[in-house]
């Protein structure tokens, strides 16, 4: 038997490609695919990353996450996937594009094959067959899908927007190509804001059933940062709304303040507002216009800057005092496109208001009396009439954008028949792949191969839209085609019966600045159930549960190249292996907490497995050489019982922690069982040698410790098992370990057998 056991160094760089070669010739990430009928699998959505062409040490947090639960469920014996596809499309691939003046296609390309490489190296689960880039013709023809189905149900609509323009290279800019003090990246020439048309993309009527549905989502596995972003997102302000009589009609304003809204001294208007054409007149209108081509959304939202247009004229409170009737997007930002009761007296930003409006709003007048009244707890605020009401800061959202790396938008428009929809037959509208982008004009427009088409609906010479989909829009459904088989995808991306297998996901492992993400993504999943593709998840909901995780920060910043304080992975990798870094990421901090990477977190994991290696391939070689004395055997029974209870506590504890994803304590958690297994050992051989039972015992504890260890570090993990002698690597157990296969009674016949 002493054959079988090797003794390798503990040396990642040899272990683990090793590894990972058998993983790939078994095909143990495969997401299995049996009749749809069966048991729901779990599904593990990591985070779909820009193809930068470089992990950084966020995805590695993220990906190890999500890793580490994908391995152990499979371990607890279910069906598991973990899906991977690039966020493709965008920004930030188009400017890297312009400035190495080749087709962002081909840059995409080449950026996700070095990622793949990378998280290869890592040993990261997914089934890389499925992976997928949101830029594939196969994949963006279902975002025009999609765009059509919103469209038709109402949700998709095209209004004005203000946009940065340059006028120098023609082109409308992207938040980040406006540099500070309103000047063009490409030529550092004044921009402009226009207004031109965009698609919107409208989810006010998904709302109230994302608010409702948070309840539920409270009961699932959503951790509280997740929770958090969600409600933040939808921004619910509950009040009361009273009905105003107005010169043209009711006007209805809420106000968060119930008990006050008595003390309202003017009201406050979206520029969104559906009556605010009826408010202005004349030189207010150009203001309003001003406002809303102003950029407001740049500046800053304090009530003290925020621009205000005063419509100069009032409306009835109440009491019938006069209430000045006043417009600004601060509404938006705090209740939506409502009308809000200014009440300065209990509320800061309506006071910051007031003073920058002293002529017009009488703070001290009137009302003087009544605020005293209210400051001494009297009930003088509260309305009659008054409806207990709510309101909501979320709102529609733009989706096109005028760049050419995107998702090209499946509308024609027609001179005679405005903007008709491509027939769904036609899809998809190809974005011409050998496009090269200079950041001048607009590429997409000065195509005509692109551009001339005839209309769908008349026949009539018409145009393409040239605006592309924001990559927001792409991600809409990046948690979906994962679940479908990549052969099925071109005929039944939303309708595929294995999809319902793995949906709603089980786990969203993701970045604490996804949840504008996913808060569309539960929109979008209602508006597929409402239109029968979807109907399956009832609560329209994707994921089960979501952990949203902290991001990895260097000497207390954020990582930057400027400050040259970059972690690179692959040199992590070079320098401890795999493992160490996967181990080190995990134990560093929860992923609630923002992880301050240092070298210390390296230090520990390195050592922790080679200590664990070393120790682990020393038992073995021990225990050939073990000899068995009954009744000295007899006398150890209790300490074998008492390594069996820690073992079985440390298992469980680990497998809460993980199953929670709170892997810091599931690292935290092996260790200390490693520490008990030798102190098992050190107090035994107080009493000299180890007899033979109590050798065994030994080593079927550090194997179920190597077991336990596999979600976190696979490659030391199953090096180890293999070590033993007692496995090999096509035959290693791939279940979750049990302590009590930890020999207690002792059987010397088998022992006797053993040793012969
Ligand atoms: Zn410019
Ligand atoms: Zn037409």
């Amino acid at each position: 038997m002493t054959a079988n056991v090797r003794k390798p160094p503990y040396e990642a760089g040899a272990i683990e490609p090793e590894r990972q070669a058998a993983w790939v010739e078994r095909g143990d990430f495969d997401a299995p695919t049996p009749p749809p009928d069966g048991e729901r699998g779990v599904y593990v959505k990591s985070s779909s990353p820009f193809t930068s062409g470089n992990l950084h040490m966020g995805h590695v947090r993220d990906y190890t996450i999500g890793d580490a639960y994908a391995r152990f469920q499979r371990a607890r014996g279910r069906d598991v996937l973990m899906g991977f596809g690039f966020d493709a499309f965008g920004l930030p691939a188009e400017l890297a594009a312009i400035e190495r003046q080749i087709p962002a296609a081909e840059w995409v390309e080449q950026c996700g094959e070095r990622m793949l490489v990378q998280m290869k190296r890592l040993g990261y689960s997914f089934d890389y067959d499925r992976v997928f880039y949101s830029s594939d013709e196969g994949q963006y023809r279902w975002s025009q899908w999609l765009f059509l189905v919103l469209y038709d149900m109402g949700l998709i609509y095209l209004d004005d927007a203000t946009v940065d323009w340059c006028d120098t290279c023609q082109t409308t800019l992207a938040t980040i190509q406006v540099e500070e003090g309103g000047t063009c990246w490409r030529c550092h020439n004044e921009v402009r804001l226009i207004r031109r048309p965009t698609w919107f993309l409208k989810i006010t009527p998904y709302l109230e059933e994302n608010d409702a549905n948070m309840a539920l989502l409270e009961q699932q596995p959503w951790d509280e940062m997740a929770l958090a972003t969600q409600r933040y997102i939808l921004g619910r302000a509950d009040g009361v709304e009273i009905d105003l009589e107005g010169p043209d009609g009711v006007l209805t304003a809420f106000t968060p303040h119930a008990d006050a809204a008595g003390l309202a001294s003017f009201v406050l208007l979206s520029p969104r507002h559906p009556d605010v054409e009826a408010w202005v007149a004349g030189e207010v209108r150009e203001e309003l216009e001003q406002l809303r081509s102003g950029g407001w959304e740049r500046e800053a939202r304090d009530a003290k800057a925020v621009p205000v247009v005063d419509t100069g004229r009032s409306i009835p409170g109440p009491d019938g005092t006069e209430l000045p009737v006043l417009v600004s997007p601060l509404v938006d930002a705090r209740f939506g496109p409502t009308a809000a009761l200014g009440i300065p007296a209990v509320d800061e930003a309506d006071a910051d208001i007031a003073a920058r409006f002293p002529a017009r709003i009488d703070v001290d007048g009137p009302k003087s009396a009544d605020i005293e009244r209210f400051s001494a707890h009297q009930p003088v605020g509260e309305v009659a009439g008054a409806r207990e009401t709510k309101r909501y800061r979320a709102n529609d959202f733009s989706i096109s954008r005028q760049r050419s790396w995107g998702t090209p938008i499946p509308i024609v428009h027609c001179p005679d028949c405005g903007p008709v929809p491509v027939p769904e037959a036609d899809l998809p509208v190809v974005l011409p792949r050998d496009l090269v982008a200079t950041g001048e004009g607009n590429p997409l427009a000065e195509r005509p191969d692109f551009v001339d088409v005839d209309c769908p609906k008349c026949g009539t010479a018409a145009k393409r839209e040239t605006d592309t989909l924001d990559c927001h829009f792409d991600a809409l459904f990046l948690w979906v085609p994962a679940t479908v088989p990549p052969e099925d995808r071109a005929t039944q991306m939303f309708t595929h019966p294995e999809s319902r297998r793995w949906l709603p996901a089980e786990r969203q492992v993701a970045g604490g600045d996804s949840g504008g993400f996913v808060f569309d993504q539960r929109v979008v999943t209602k508006a597929l159930r409402d239109h029968g593709e979807m109907a399956y998840m009832t609560d329209g909901e994707p994921f089960e549960g979501v952990l949203f995780h902290e991001m990895v920060i260097a000497d207390g910043r954020k990582m930057s190249k400027h400050l040259g304080n970059v972690v690179d992975p692959d040199a992590l990798v070079d320098e401890f292996g795999a493992d160490t870094v996967r181990v080190a990421v995990l134990w560093a901090a929860g992923p609630a907490k923002t992880l301050n990477w240092s070298d210390a977190a390296v230090r520990f994991g390195n050592k922790f497995l080679r200590s664990f290696w070393t120790y682990a391939h020393d038992r073995f070689v021990e225990l050939e050489g073990a000899k068995h004395d009954p009744a000295k055997a007899a006398e150890t029974e209790p300490q074998r019982e008492k390594l069996r209870g820690w073992c079985e506590n440390g298992l469980a504890r680990v497998a809460e922690d993980t199953a929670d994803l709170q892997m810091h304590k599931s690292i935290r958690n092996l260790t200390r069982l490693f520490e008990r297994i030798q102190q098992f050992e050190k107090q035994l051989k107080k009493r000299g040698q180890l007899d033979k039972a109590d050798a065994e015992a030994l080593v079927v504890a550090i194997l179920l410790l190597a077991q336990a260890l596999q979600p976190f570090a696979p490659h030391a993990a199953e090096g180890i098992l293999i070590n033993s002698g007692r496995f090999t690597s096509d035959d290693l157990p791939g279940s979750w370990p049990d302590a009590s296969a930890i020999p207690v009674a002792v059987d010397d016949d088998a022992m006797a057998g053993a040793a012969s």
